[in-house]
């Protein structure tokens, strides 16, 4: 069995009045692929976002339950937030590289963290980069805007950006939903490498096919609460719920 590096016991998310992530119970494995599927508005990002107190950042924002990172309360008072989004990373819908250059994103969270020798952050930076499957594009523009990149490239150096401080878990957030068509593809592709690298990951998409053939779990919500939990094979061939079938039927 693995171990739980992640706990979710029983979480409600209010954005003041609104009811928005309801009773959510999700005991998270390390090194499990989980995707997080629902219709727009369901409650996906708001559940995700309570994972590294990105809600924080909203007004009007409020967590309810307990939320353990290897077992330590993130909510709990003292909690140093930016170690909370260190361990846990996210990447978002749209690609957001720092305006800066290509190789300053990837060192901009390991001189935070004190590593300041040159010859230790140029590991860092071809060595993430390699993983991001970036490093032969960019290699010899490391020093020019990452703003210069295409969308997907922008995308890709987020994910090596996230690596560089060795998190624990990722969490995207439609990570391909916001690209060209034609770049869907490159960051689909490194997202099932990562997956095979063993870090855990929980992924809102709508690509079901990244759902159904990288992931060893899916999470269907509607309406803020956790309709179907099971290993892909069975949510896709014997969806039970009727939302879950309908909203199948729609994306299939
Ligand atoms: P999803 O990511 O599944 O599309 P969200 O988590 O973004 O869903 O939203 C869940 C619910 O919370 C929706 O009804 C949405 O309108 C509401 N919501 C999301 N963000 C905010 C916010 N900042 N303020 C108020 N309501 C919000
Ligand atoms: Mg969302």
């Amino acid at each position: 069995m693995r171990d739980t590096v992640m706990d979710i016991e029983n979480v409600d998310v209010w954005y003041g009045d609104k009811h928005a992530v309801l009773g959510v119970n999700m005991p998270v494995e390390e090194h499990g692929v989980t995707a997080l599927i629902g219709a727009s508005g369901c409650g996906k990002s708001t559940l995700l976002r309570s994972m590294n107190r990105m809600n924080d950042l909203i007004d009007g924002c409020r967590v309810e339950g307990g939320i353990t990172f290897r077992g330590n309360d993130i909510y709990a008072e003292g909690t140093d937030v930016n170690e909370v989004r260190t361990r846990i990373g996210m990447i978002f819908q749209r690609p957001n590289p720092y305006p800066m250059s290509i190789r300053d994103n990837i060192t901009y969270g390991p001189r935070i963290h004190g590593i300041t020798k040159a010859s230790e952050l140029d590991e860092i930076v071809e060595r993430t980069l390699r993983q991001a499957a970036l490093w032969d594009e960019v290699k010899d523009r490391l020093k020019r805007s990452a703003l210069g990149l295409s969308g997907g490239q922008q995308q890709r150096l987020c994910i090596a950006r996230a690596l560089a401080v060795n998190p624990d878990v990722i969490l995207m957030d439609e990570p391909t939903s916001a690209l060209d068509p034609e770049m869907v593809g490159e960051v689909l592709e490194l997202m099932k490498e990562l997956a095979h690298t063993g870090i855990t990951m929980l992924v809102v998409t709508h690509e079901m096919g990244f759902a159904r053939e990288v992931s060893n779990r899916v999470i269907f919500i509607d309406e803020g609460r956790i309709q179907e939990d099971e290993p892909p094979q069975e949510l896709f061939s014997n969806p039970k719920h009727p939302r879950l079938k309908a909203f199948l039927s729609k994306m299939l």
